[in-house]
């Protein structure tokens, strides 16, 4: 039998490694290439694989959490990160934090002793783009410049339009039986298309103690590379606020063709509420991305009217990220549309997150090894953490894509409603744990050889 083609994996981060151990696993050999510590980035300060850049969280061990399902997954496909995490685990309640320099050495360790590995320490500029050669970009959020404007070149749809992003801007998302119904209305600006909207309106008076509370909240602080050049398009609120009392009434808290039904009047001003999920259970505030303190969130963002007990799924955040816009660009195997043979991983692929990262990485990986050894990759079933996790970052809505955590919300309903959450979780995650095994069985992810 023919020897099944390299796998060529950009990065040695946490997807980078993933997948060059899912590669070797199967048989399969791969070249990883790491730019560190010839070139850093403005995070990393060792030069190990998988470093942690900033916590050592790998998030809620505790049973029936979205997190933990996903990791319950991860644990049965064999992610060999996973296991080095539980290995190098430091106490930490219900989560699973690791000593964070142990982690990383032992995945560096863990990845040069495998012989189907072959490490090549430099910054890759170019993706290869003939069908022969299987490339997994798993180059993370602080991608090069470099091999930035190559992505962006890749990523260039026919629509002339490059699909790669350099920030998140991020909108509060609130639970929706947490909004006040009573103090809030629905309507579509200029009666224009079907009344989707929650809208939140407020007098003068409202407007301005919000305006004053805004103006004096405190931010997060920003360190140096971090300071980033907004765009016009999508200034956080504050930075808007600070232009001019009125310059809110005309962006993002405009009234104009926003009637009352209550009343017959357009209010002084408006804060828009846009449905998250098919669910409805939950609302993002338009145009509200921030980069405030949480707290200092929870509290100027209460003087809403209507959102004065919200429960905050999310707060506003703005921060560096590069990342492609999936939903137009990859399949659910994490191949690319227009380039079968490059595959993404890790949060560039639009995921958010040290465990999601390691998982995608896992996928890809063994996705590329399937590629390799002429099988084709089948995505894992919707109802379960992966598969719910690929299916948001390829089937959301591309015009507006932000990356996402593993959270309840991109699972499917159930097909009956149980009103109590924690039964309803727990019956998610056995449906999922239960699909994902049948799954499991004879699909990709069984590797071909037996673990080194
Ligand atoms: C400052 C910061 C803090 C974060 N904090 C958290 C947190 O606390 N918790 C959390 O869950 N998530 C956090 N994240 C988000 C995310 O989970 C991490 O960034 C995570 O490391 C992403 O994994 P990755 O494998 O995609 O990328 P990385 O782990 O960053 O790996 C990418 C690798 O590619 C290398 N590379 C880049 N360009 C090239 C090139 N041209 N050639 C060769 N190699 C290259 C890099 O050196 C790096 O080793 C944070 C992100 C940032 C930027």
């Amino acid at each position: 039998m023919e020897s099944p083609t390299e796998v060529r994996i950009i990065g040695a981060g946490l997807a980078g490694s993933e997948a060059a151990w899912q590669c070797a696993r199967r048989g399969v050999a791969a070249e990883l290439f790491e730019m560190r510590p010839l070139r850093t980035t403005p995070a990393h300060q060792t030069d190990a694989f998988a470093e942690l850049v900033c916590s050592n969280s790998l998030k809620s061990e505790s049973v029936n959490t979205a997190p933990w399902l996903l990791k319950e997954e991860m644990r049965q496909a064999g992610s060999r990160l996973l296991e080095i995490a539980r290995e190098t685990a430091v106490p930490a309640g219900h989560a699973l934090a690791v000593d964070r320099a142990e982690f990383s050495r032992q995945v560096t360790e863990s990845i040069s002793r495998e012989p189907l590995i072959t490490i090549r320490r430099k910054e890759v500029t170019e993706v290869e783009n003939d069908p022969t050669t299987i490339t997994i970009i798993a180059t993370g959020p602080l991608t090069s410049d470099a091999l930035s404007r190559e992505i962006a070149r890749l990523c260039t749809t026919v629509s002339d339009k490059s699909q790669l992003y350099f920030y998140d801007s991020i909108s509060p998302i609130v639970e929706a039986d947490s909004i006040d119904m009573d103090k809030v209305y629905l309507a579509a600006r200029y009666d224009k298309g079907s009344a989707d909207y929650i809208n939140c309106p407020m007098s003068r008076d409202e407007y301005d103690r919000f305006y004053d509370a805004l103006l004096a909240a405190q931010s997060v602080e920003q360190k140096d590379w971090e300071k980033l050049n907004y765009f016009e398009s999508c200034l956080p609120i504050e930075e808007i606020a600070r232009r001019g009392r009125d310059t809110l009434r005309f962006g993002p808290m405009k009234p104009v063709g926003l009637k009352d039904p209550r009343t017959g009047r357009i209010p002084y001003a408006a804060v828009q509420l846009r449905q998250e999920n098919l669910r409805a259970d939950s609302y993002n505030l338009v145009g509200f991305q921030n980069h405030l303190k949480f707290g200092e969130q929870a509290r100027v963002l209460s003087l809403i009217p209507g959102l004065e007990n919200a429960r905050f799924l999310r707060y506003g955040q703005i921060h560096r990220n590069t990342y492609i816009n999936s939903p137009a660009l990859l399949t659910p195997t994490l191949q690319m549309k227009a380039h079968p043979q490059v595959l993404f991983a890790g949060q560039i692929c639009g995921v958010e997150g040290y465990v999601e990262s390691i998982a995608t990485g896992l996928m890809a990986g063994a996705n590329a090894a399937a590629l390799a050894t002429g099988s084709q990759p089948e995505p894992p079933p919707r109802a379960t953490a992966f598969g719910s996790l690929l299916h948001y970052i390829t089937r959301a809505e591309s015009r507006n894509f932000q990356p996402a955590n593993i959270t309840f919300d991109l699972l499917p309903a159930l097909d009956r409603k149980v009103r109590d959450r924690k039964e309803r979780h727990r019956l998610q995650c056995e449906l999922a744990l239960r699909e994902f095994a049948e799954w499991l069985r004879p699909s990709a992810l069984q590797p071909t050889s037996a673990a080194p």
